[in-house]
């Protein structure tokens, strides 16, 4: 069965389509620019990356073409072989705990919830109402970034503010990477052959966030009401003091969307370092000693070390730590330096058993009191096992 999973943003469009039981993915890539100048799009076939130029006035665009190039390269003989089409949705609320059929009240739900995602629901909406039009027979399937975290307890969830904002309007912590989550839940549980695990699964992207696992559900995640909280992140602040917004707000003639979109696009890795979001580049100045970068790094470490020291606390025994996302892959020096500040806890780790990038693999050693894997975390085959799930009920 031929499923596509689909990560639409307000001006992109990923997507990969599988072969459903067996995960085999036939073609992926991603369309860029959508609706700005110089449009784009990559596509990788069989080991062959292609990428062209067109013009993508909306998503509506994108999909016509996308379903032209699944015609062209044979990886379909006619449309009705799309069986699902999964979406990223980033925003379920409290409303979805699972992956569901996208029905026109499930979009107008998606729709309320923009007001909490006021960046992302709208645009995979956007991708969801593209395909609607263009594969009307397909099943959509919304999956949720959010869904993995509903079932925190509320002593994870509520914030220590006025109790009607929660009742009245919804703040709470949502938590979000919770698709990646999931995968690295589930793999780890296959891997302990442990149903009910306890965990700490690390997600380390340009976004970040680490998940509290008890008993092989979702106990406490360190992103909260929005994807700006916890972690330092590439270019997000993670947690701050509330009251320093008001103050720079004083000091500077900025407005309050001003200071958030400086909170959100030039603060964490990017902002302390001064030179970019870019772990690797982060990486490169520390090696010629540029103490800003030393400082950002410092800063980073020190954060993923203290969540990850809150949750062994509240979890009180963990079975397994593990990295993912595109520095929890691939940096070598940033699980070192993480494994080295929880010497403490009895992790051991092994240098050379560190040293690699981007694959599946235990790194710390026999006697260590929680071993710790490498997990390349895999967004879109979650999406396609969810949507060939409720397809084949
Ligand atoms: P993601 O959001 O999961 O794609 O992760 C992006 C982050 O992963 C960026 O900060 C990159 O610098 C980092 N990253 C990707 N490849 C490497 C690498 N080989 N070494 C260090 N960091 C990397």
């Amino acid at each position: 069965m031929k499923i596509l999973s689909v990560n639409a943003g307000s001006s992109s469009l990923k997507f990969q389509m599988y072969e459903m039981p067996e995960e085999k993915v036939l073609i992926s890539g991603v369309f860029e620019r959508i609706g700005i100048d110089n449009s784009l799009y990559t596509i990788k076939i069989n080991g062959e990356k292609i990428k062209k130029e067109t013009v993508l006035t909306n998503h509506k665009d994108a999909v016509r073409i996308l379903i032209k190039e699944l015609l062209e390269n044979k990886v379909i003989k006619s449309l009705d072989e799309i069986k699902g089409i999964g979406h990223r949705v980033v925003h379920g609320g409290d409303r979805y705990a699972k992956s569901t059929v996208i029905t026109e009240d499930v979009i107008k739900t998606i729709d309320e919830l923009s007001s909490l995602a006021p960046l992302h629901n709208p645009a995979n909406l956007m991708g969801i109402l593209a395909f609607k039009e263009e594969v009307p027979d397909a099943v959509s399937v919304a999956v949720f970034d959010t869904a993995f975290h509903q079932t925190m307890p509320k002593e994870s969830y509520i914030y220590a503010v006025p109790y009607e904002w929660f009742t009245k309007y919804g703040v709470r912590r949502y938590g979000f990477h919770g698709i990646s989550h999931d995968y690295l839940t589930r793999t780890l549980k296959k891997v302990l052959k442990n149903d009910k695990p306890n965990l700490i699964t690390c997600h380390l992207g340009n976004g970040g966030s680490i998940s509290a696992i008890k008993d092989g559900l979702c106990y406490d995640t360190s992103l909260g009401f929005s994807p700006n909280a916890g972690l330092v992140m590439g270019s997000r602040s993670g947690d701050i003091d509330s009251s320093i917004i008001p103050y720079i707000m004083s000091k500077t003639d900025k407005s309050l969307e001003e200071v958030m979109s400086d909170l959100s696009k030039k603060s964490g890795l990017l902002g302390v370092s001064g030179v970019s979001s870019d772990s690797r580049d982060v990486e490169d100045g520390i090696n010629n000693n540029n103490e800003r970068c030393i400082l950002a790094q410092k800063l980073y470490i020190n954060r993923v070390i203290e969540y990850i020291a809150k949750y062994y606390v509240e979890l009180g025994h963990v079975d397994a730590l593990c990295f993912a996302g595109g520095i929890g892959e691939n940096s070598i020096s940033t699980r070192k330096e993480i494994l080295e500040g929880l010497a403490c806890l009895g992790i051991k780790f092994d240098e050379k058993d560190n040293d690699f990038r981007g694959e599946f693999k235990l790194i710390t050693k026999k006697d260590s009191s929680i071993p710790c894997y490498v997990i390349p975390t895999d967004e879109e085959v979650m999406i396609a096992r969810d949507t060939y799930n409720l397809i084949e009920g």
